[in-house]
């Protein structure tokens, strides 16, 4: 059968090209290892940016000029098809030596990133990410669909690690992603079933010990891996479109259980809660925190929303407009694992954060032994200090985290940190145990701390 072509380029059509790899895998099958068939995809950035820009015609003429480049480079070698609107593919039915594609991509990313003129007479320069994937790295067995995916992986890790890239996909990046992909369905079924917890982990005035609030962690003991770790869960979550009901879950629940602890110690405990960056550039983020407010009773002076440097990075303009819109209702925000991203002063200033977390490697002990231990002491503690004086400069709330020891805690209050949380008080704990922690500190902190004092103004200037 001949392959079906793209009417608008001349090339392989999606079908053309399955239809092409599974034929070049067949004859895998039959030949052994001798034929060694691979495929490229070519990933074209800047189309959609030139087509809003230039116009919708703009964008089929760029895909037709590197169709063209792209055609040329590769030769009789392979197959070219378009797979999309921005994105071709390479098969290369028989490749004795996968070097053979690496050099092509290699060429096809020069071709492609060198300018093209429109016929506008406008002058446009696109990017590319290049994914490849040779047989040997797949099972035996393997389809067409499957190829295609490993490809896609590798050009997801290319998107992912800069412009103008090429990975190859290995067995480790199959491995991941198939991990990746029974955690989503795990994770969706979860959440289905009510199977994930949230836990408690106080935060502490650093001089008294006593308790202002607690970060709501989110927990997930898996039938069969036990605890997964929220680093490992949440980005699946983002992945598979999950976040916004795990965001739901975790802030109405810990608005809800900080209410209810705060009305029965009688002290007004803050809950932290942290927000995925998908979350909170979803558009009804803001109508979510309202709600899950309205429905708890806790007063939105009790609540923080703590977000992370690399969370608002690619759009702080949305950012910004969330915070504002959180500012409006009273909820205040906090720049959690401060120090471990680019620490942009600019971030600090433009988008009126109200608190700063700074992150627990400021507090990494020195090894003694070490040679020159007591100038890289002195050095650790200018630096924690000039974080902390840096955030008070600003007018922000400085907390620290991860604070294991005493010498941790006093470095912090020498610094001028007085509040924060770590292993040094308590874990996140399940809430029952929160709870008796709780009950231990009664009768209620004395002196007022600082934050529960801050609060109590608070309300009293919302409600006035
Ligand atoms: P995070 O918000 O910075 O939370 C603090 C993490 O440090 C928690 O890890 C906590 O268990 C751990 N930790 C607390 N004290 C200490 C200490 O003294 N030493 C050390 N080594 N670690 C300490 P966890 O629970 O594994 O969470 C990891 C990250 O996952 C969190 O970092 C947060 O970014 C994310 N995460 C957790 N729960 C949620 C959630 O409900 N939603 C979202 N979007 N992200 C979450
Ligand atoms: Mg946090
Ligand atoms: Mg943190």
């Amino acid at each position: 059968m001949r392959t079906p072509r793209d009417e608008a380029t001349g090339l392989a059509t999606y079908a053309g090209l399955l239809h092409e790899c599974a034929d070049a895998l067949a004859a895998t099958a039959v030949s052994g290892a001798a034929a060694q068939p691979a495929l490229l995809l070519v990933d074209l950035e800047g189309i959609t940016e030139a087509a809003t820009t230039d116009g919708f015609t703009a964008g089929d003429e760029l895909l037709r000029l590197m169709a063209g480049r792209v055609t040329r480079e590769v030769g009789s070698l392979g197959l070219v098809a378009r797979m999309s609107d921005h994105q071709l593919a390479v098969l290369f039915a028989d490749l004795s030596a996968p070097a053979v594609a690496l050099d092509l991509a290699y060429r096809i990313v020069t071709s492609v990133s060198s300018p093209a003129v429109l016929d506008s007479q406008r002058r446009v320069v696109l990017s590319t990410s290049c994914g490849i994937v040779t047989r040997e790295t797949l099972p035996a067995r393997t389809t067409a669909t499957e190829l295609v995916r490993a490809a896609d992986l590798a050009v997801r890790e290319a998107r992912r690690t800069g412009r103008n890239r090429i990975e190859v996909c290995t067995r480790e990046l199959v491995a991941s992603a198939d991990e990746t992909l029974a955690i989503g369905k795990d994770l969706r079924q979860a959440l289905q079933e009510q199977g994930l917890d949230v836990c408690y982990q106080p935060l502490v005035d650093l001089t008294h010990g006593s308790v202002l609030g607690f970060e709501a962690l989110v927990r997930w003991s898996h039938p069969v891996h036990g605890h997964v770790s929220p680093a490992r869960f949440v980005p699946v979550a983002e992945e598979f479109g999950l976040i916004s009901e795990l965001g739901r879950m975790v802030l109405s629940t810990a608005s809800a259980q900080l209410q209810q602890w705060s009305v029965s110690f009688g002290v007004p405990l803050t809950a932290h809660v942290n927000v995925s960056g998908q979350d909170l550039a979803n558009e009804g983020f803001i109508a979510m925190v309202q709600k899950c407010l309205a429905e708890s009773g806790l007063p939105a002076t009790q609540l923080v929303l703590e977000v992370t440097e690399t969370t608002v990075e690619p759009d702080l303009d949305t950012a910004r407009a969330r915070f504002e819109a959180l500012h409006d209702l009273g909820v205040r925000v906090a720049l959690d694992d401060f120090g471990t991203g680019r620490s942009a002063l600019s971030y600090l200033q433009s988008l009126s954060v109200d608190i700063l977390k700074v992150d627990r490697s400021y507090l990494e002990s020195i090894d003694d032994q070490q040679a020159d231990a007591a100038h890289t002491e002195r050095r650790a503690d200018d630096l924690l200090r000039g974080v902390v004086a840096l955030g008070q400069a600003l007018g922000l709330e400085v907390y620290g985290e991860g604070i294991e020891d005493e010498a941790q805690r006093e470095r912090l209050l020498a610094s001028g940190c007085d509040i924060g949380q770590g292993y040094l008080f308590a874990r996140p704990l399940p809430p029952a145990e929160a709870v008796s922690l709780l009950h231990e500190q009664r009768p209620a902190p004395s002196p007022v701390s600082a934050l529960g004092s801050r609060i109590l103004a608070a309300d009293a200037a919302q409600s006035a």
